[in-house]
């Protein structure tokens, strides 16, 4: 790799890696386990000292259905695995007996659990790093380097200073596209911008209860989320730093307001835990070969490479296309989790976590095959999907 002149400050210190994933939520955890699991040297880069992104640190603790609410699974490998993983050491609620113990009548139960976002967290860490994956924290990607079409390197700044990373493929599970962004490939903003959140946590005579205040826009029959009109009021981008600050600010407040109500701080009394990362849903995503919309209920696609259902509603089951997780632009980079290209509508379906890691599984295997995304053999990477168990077509679901 040559660097210009002021880069030339650039220390590459952390070693040859065949993947570099940007960002250490669901996304980021599937995509660095699966490429890890293609014999690839992986390394995940995370800003915080902890995995899971919105799942942990934000509190979003509700792992949404892997089915279409119909009785039917629609989601299957890592976002199985990591389902399961997050209730292996007890779970908060929602535990799917019907699915869980193989009963094969699962009625109107929904494929769904409430986990424990610490141990998640850990036990996230833990089998990451059992399937091979460096893990670097407390690192903030800053820029990509970028030569004609390809990234050599992204480019990072932690305790070590300023570095440059290389790598064969890159997978951006920023969450908000930071890295198309820097990368200079078009990308796309959610028009209607988010409604602030406090997801917070607090304990009470023992009882830890989560609160989730902030809805989505679309609320599910059983969401029990309350929405006071200081948060609905006023939304924001999410990619504005002063912003998110002053937002994250106004949230806290509110949110510390709530727990008062029910006394302050005892020792039966507790704020338990509160988000560490802004609660943001959609914010910025790649402008991808190709954009998935809702309409597209139960279309095929000839380069699915995972389904999803519809959080909110029974019934909808979507092909995601691979053409969604790459750009026209760049040579060797993919996306994944709730930035990969789909409209403003579908957007609120893929930004959950089963389909972050559905995405983010498929990234992690496509970018170990190769170094130019936009020609890779789908069908190869279709037959190593089909041979983990994965459906891609609804037509192959039972
Ligand atoms: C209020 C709220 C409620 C939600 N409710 C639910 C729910 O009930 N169930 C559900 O399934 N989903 C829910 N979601 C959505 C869901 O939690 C996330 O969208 C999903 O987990 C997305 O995962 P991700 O890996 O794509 O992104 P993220 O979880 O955002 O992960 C991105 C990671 O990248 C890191 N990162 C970002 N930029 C950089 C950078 N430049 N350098 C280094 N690191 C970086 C972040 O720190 C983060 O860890 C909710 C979201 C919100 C905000």
């Amino acid at each position: 790799m040559v660097f210009s002149e002021d880069q030339k400050q650039l220390r590459d210190i952390y070693g040859d890696y065949d993947v570099v994933i940007a960002g250490g939520g669901i996304a980021g955890i599937a995509a660095a386990i699966s490429a890890a699991r293609c014999n690839k040297h992986v390394l995940l880069i995370e800003r915080m000292y902890m995995l899971g992104g919105l799942a942990t640190a934000g509190l979003v603790t509700i792992y949404l259905p892997l089915c279409d609410g119909k009785g039917h699974q629609v989601s299957f490998g890592l976002a199985e695995e990591l389902l399961r993983l997050s209730i292996s050491r007890g779970w908060e609620r929602d535990y799917p007996s019907t699915w869980l113990d193989s009963s094969s009548d699962h009625g109107k139960e929904r494929y769904q659990v409430r986990f424990n976002a610490q141990v998640f967290a850990i036990l996230a860490e833990q089998l990451v790093r059992k399937s091979g994956v460096d893990i670097l924290y407390g690192t903030q990607i800053c820029s990509v380097l970028r030569s004609g079409d390809s990234i050599e390197a992204i480019v990072v700044e932690n305790k070590d200073g300023r570095n440059a990373i290389p790598a064969t493929c890159f997978v951006d599970a920023t969450g908000d596209a930071d890295l198309f962004e820097m990368a200079g490939a078009d990308t796309a903003i959610y028009k209607r911008g988010n409604i602030p959140a406090a997801w917070f946590y607090e304990t009470v005579d023992g009882k830890n209860m989560l609160h989730m205040l902030g809805a989505a826009d679309i609320v599910s029959s059983d969401d029990d989320a309350v929405i006071p009109d200081e948060i609905t009021s006023s939304r924001i981008s999410g990619l504005d730093a002063k912003e998110n600050s002053d937002a994250v600010i106004r949230c806290h407040g509110l949110l510390l307001e709530k727990f008062l109500a029910n006394g302050d701080v005892s020792e039966t009394h507790s704020l338990s835990a509160i988000a560490s990362i802004p609660q943001l849903r959609m914010t910025r995503r790649i402008a991808g070969a190709y954009v998935l919309d809702e309409k597209e209920d139960h279309v095929p696609f000839y380069d699915s490479v995972g389904l999803v259902g519809d959080w909110r509603k029974r019934g909808p089951v979507f092909e995601i296309p691979f053409r969604t997780l790459y750009s026209q632009q760049i040579r060797n980079m993919l996306a994944a989790g709730r930035c990969i290209s789909v409209t403003d509508d579908m957007w609120d379906i893929t930004r959950v976590i089963p389909a972050a890691a559905v995405t983010g599984e498929a990234a992690g295997i496509a970018a170990a095959y190769g170094s130019d995304v936009r020609c890779l053999d789908v069908a190869k990477l279709q037959v190593h999907l089909r041979t983990n168990g994965i459906p891609f077509h609804i037509e192959d679901l039972d």
